[in-house]
């Protein structure tokens, strides 16, 4: 390593640590500097080379720089394409909505409308509720425990982390949070718990205006539904004349096989909310989708400087190329097939240590013994994996890897996991004196 790249470094670091606000997170996990990316791998200044099981927290399901959907933005911004648009019309907006209708919505069956909320998950929270309670005239929203669907007021309110929603400084009284399938194991049906309170008038239970779910709470720790969960969910909200939110931020985009997370329960969603992966290229981009019945919005009665960000609809249109067959889909569950046979090899091996398996997909993790996840995590950034954890007390470790991660490279990266679980095992088991 030379000695300019490793003062930068250290010029770098000390700029970060007196300007930028204690409130980042991910750094302290990942004490390096980062430089270059390309699919899987990532290196920071002084070329060290780390694998990537985290994906941008699912916002990079095809990789960093896919050379494709880079040499589409390229040109476009080669062209003098429009950049910055608001709502107006412009050439890559109406493609991106030609091909997502084309290859999502019509084989799908959708007949949604798509709005274009602002660039981030949060803002497509946040209309996915507003417009639900503009059309029931309802105020309360559903929400789940665990559930995690953004950092804004609207979204924090229907969040389970406590110590998130204490970050607000106000009071989340927009919000309500029922048990999630498996809440209280596998003999309550939670949804019997919620329709009993719906049907009673004395429940103290106000009727909502939507019901927002994630079918992986994938921050929440990996705890996710069943397809009769989901499907009975459906029903009451129909029953009640609720409307159901799917989540799909971090769920969607392919994460857990189909693009849609809820389509292995043969549902549909009245609102649908995208962004993380939607963009295909890291870019900010979020949409919410609709039954079309539903677009019940004045012109303007939603805005955001930043809805139209051009660039993001050109590399979105780039990644829907991924979806005009099944390849994708049946390589994400033969790739699924080797995380889940790796994590069931660990919670064997280390049944103190690992408790069990969870997610579906390339959206799986394990449920670990206390501190264990955390200590997996950081070791793991020593030998060059980045891998995260998830769950209110940080209990799981949870590998998102790149749908488009080679063989190699993810066998490269669940070997990575053994031994660091190895390790920490080891370091953390007393020696036998004597
Ligand atoms: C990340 C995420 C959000 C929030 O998205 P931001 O872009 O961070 O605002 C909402 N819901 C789910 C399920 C998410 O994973």
């Amino acid at each position: 390593m030379s000695m300019d790249t490793n003062m930068e470094t250290h010029e770098t670091t000390d700029t970060i640590e007196r300007l930028e606000s204690e409130v980042r997170s991910y750094c302290r996990m990942w004490p390096a500097t980062f430089a270059t990316a390309r699919g899987s791998r990532i290196w920071d200044v002084d070329g060290n080379a780390y694998l990537d099981f985290f994906s941008g927290a699912g916002a990079l399901n095809y990789g960093h720089n896919d050379p494709a959907m880079k040499r589409a933005l390229l040109e476009h911004l080669a062209d003098d394409g429009i950049v910055h648009s608001l709502d107006t019309t412009t050439v890559a907006k109406r493609r991106f909505l030609e091909r997502f209708e084309e290859v999502i919505l019509k084989p799908r069956g959708l007949d949604h409308k798509v709005m274009f909320p602002g660039p981030t998950g949060t803002n497509a929270v946040e209309s996915a509720m507003k417009l639900a309670r503009k059309i029931t005239g309802r105020e309360q929203v559903v929400g789940f425990t665990n559930a995690f669907h953004g950092m804004t007021i609207g979204s924090l309110a229907v969040s389970g982390n406590g110590a998130k929603r204490l970050g607000a400084g106000v009071a989340l009284t927009s919000g309500t949070s029922v048990p999630y399938d498996g809440y209280f194991g596998d003999d309550v049906d939670t949804i019997a718990y919620l329709d009993a309170l719906m049907d009673d008038s004395g429940s103290g239970f106000e009727k909502p205006a939507a019901v927002i779910v994630e079918t992986v709470q994938a921050e929440g720790g990996i705890n996710m539904c069943s397809r009769e969960w989901l499907r009975a969910l459906r029903e009451l909200c129909t029953k009640h004349d609720v409307l159901l939110i799917v989540d799909d931020i971090q769920a969607g985009c392919g994460r857990t096989g189909t693009f849609f997370s809820y389509e292995f329960a043969d549902i549909e969603p009245d609102i649908i909310t995208l962004s993380k992966s939607l963009s295909g290229f890291g870019l900010p981009f979020a949409i919410t989708t609709f039954r079309r019945e539903l677009d019940v919005f004045n012109p303007g009665e939603h805005n955001g400087t930043f809805r139209g960000s051009n660039p993001a609809f050109v590399t979105a249109t780039a990644a829907l190329s991924r979806w005009d067959d099944d390849r994708l889909e049946r390589s994400t569950a033969a790739k699924a097939e080797v995380v889940a046979a790796a994590l069931d090899g660990l919670v064997e091996a280390y049944p103190d240590h690992v408790i069990e398996r969870r997610g579906r997909g390339l959206l799986q993790g394990i449920e670990c013994a206390p501190g264990i996840a955390l200590a997996v995590a950081k070791h793991a950034f020593e030998l060059g994996l980045i891998v995260e954890t998830a769950g209110a007390s940080d209990e799981v470790l949870k590998l998102l890897p790149a749908l488009t991660i080679s063989d190699d490279e993810l066998n490269e990266g669940l070997g990575l996991i053994a031994t660091s679980i190895a390790d920490v095992v080891e370091a953390r088991t007393p020696v036998a004196v004597g």
